[in-house]
């Protein structure tokens, strides 16, 4: 009986928590986040919307099949914690998910792993006051340039709601609606933007360039290590940065800020690895698409290696995924003391 009641509990928890928000008024979505943007859809009082996340006071939400801008007051959100990283985003991307399992070690699956330590760590930010966007909800599957875009759409909004020049917000306005095509389309539109190999597409240079214009989101991406082969056998935490390192392959990839990645990547880093118990076995530049195609500061995080059998055990165990999260917060919460951004 008693198992009975903690399922129940456990379901409540689980769907309870990712019910989508009710509209409170007849609710406009509009194309872009203004009042003056183009309508899309009236939606009656008291009707379900599933939301993606919010930027300000403009959420991004989606009723039937139509997808925009809403004032977020509009919405039944639940209030917000204030804290130390009230008026900070943060973007969580769980590595993998849905069809991609990510790596496979003794029937423990890489994605279900990430999925535990963002869930933590969604948690411990939201009681830290900050805005948290997910790139991935649940278990769904996502298009690996769907992440950087989510990110790049987060500078854009952001930029466009702060911006009050009319003629710049019209261009950021085509390049929300751009990234917002991608997101809808995926592979077929992606040649025009993100481009392999080619010189630095026009418009991602301008993203990255209103990146530079904000300081209050990071991003942080969750993985799990497999080393693949079995006479060795790799232990610890990796911290993987992407920056100008690239421009070689990628002709016009050289504006980013290594040093604030670095300092990033670093701090996060040695915070896990006090906080998890784990060794910190390096901070390198590698060339990731996740942290390539955007220019915020940004880290890929590969927690441990599922093929070494102590990391392996801290990885599946619900204590140590908990002290995982509480260093990735803990590092954010150092980044911006050093950045000199928080406002508390
Ligand atoms: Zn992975």
């Amino acid at each position: 009986m008693k198992q009975k009641i903690v399922l129940f509990l456990m379901l409540f928890l689980l769907f309870g928590c990712s019910v989508d928000p009710k509209t409170i008024n007849n609710t406009i979505i509009y194309e872009l986040p203004s009042t003056t943007s183009k309508e899309l859809i009236t939606i009656p009082e008291n009707t379900n919307v599933v939301l993606s996340f919010k930027v300000y006071n403009w959420c991004r939400v989606t009723y039937q099949e139509i997808t925009g801008y809403t004032e977020c007051s509009n919405l039944d959100l639940p209030p917000e914690e204030i804290g130390v990283l009230s008026g900070k985003t943060v973007i969580v991307d769980a590595g993998h998910g849905g069809k991609d399992n990510g790596a496979i070690v003794d029937n423990v699956l890489e994605k279900d792993i990430n999925r535990k330590v963002s869930d933590y760590l969604i948690e411990y930010l939201k009681e830290d006051g900050a805005n948290v966007v997910e790139t991935r909800k649940n278990d769904e599957t996502l298009y690996l340039y769907d992440r950087p875009t989510i990110a790049n759409l987060v500078v854009a909004i952001e930029n466009y709601i702060r911006t009050t020049n009319s003629g710049k917000k019209d261009a950021i306005g085509t390049i929300i609606l751009d990234l917002e095509a991608i997101l809808n389309d995926g592979v077929d539109v992606l040649p025009y933007l993100y481009r392999k190999g080619e010189d630095m597409n026009e418009e991602l240079k301008e993203i990255f360039e209103l990146t530079n214009q904000i300081d209050d989101v990071v991003f942080v991406s969750i993985h799990s290590n497999v080393t693949g082969n079995e006479e060795v056998s790799l232990q610890g935490l990796d911290m993987i940065l992407t920056g100008n390192n690239v421009a070689e392959e990628y002709p016009g990839y050289d504006l980013y800020n290594d040093a604030e990645r670095e300092l990033f990547g670093n701090i996060l880093g040695q915070n896990i690895s006090s906080e998890a118990d784990i060794n910190l076995r390096r901070v390198y530049f590698g060339d990731y698409a996740v942290l390539r195609e955007e220019n915020l500061p940004s880290t890929l995080i590969e927690l441990g290696y599922m093929d070494n059998e102590e990391d392996l055990k801290k990885l599946t165990d619900s204590d140590s995924q908990k002290a995982y999260a509480r260093g990735i917060e803990k590092g954010i919460i150092e980044y911006f003391e050093a950045t000199k951004t928080l406002t508390q």
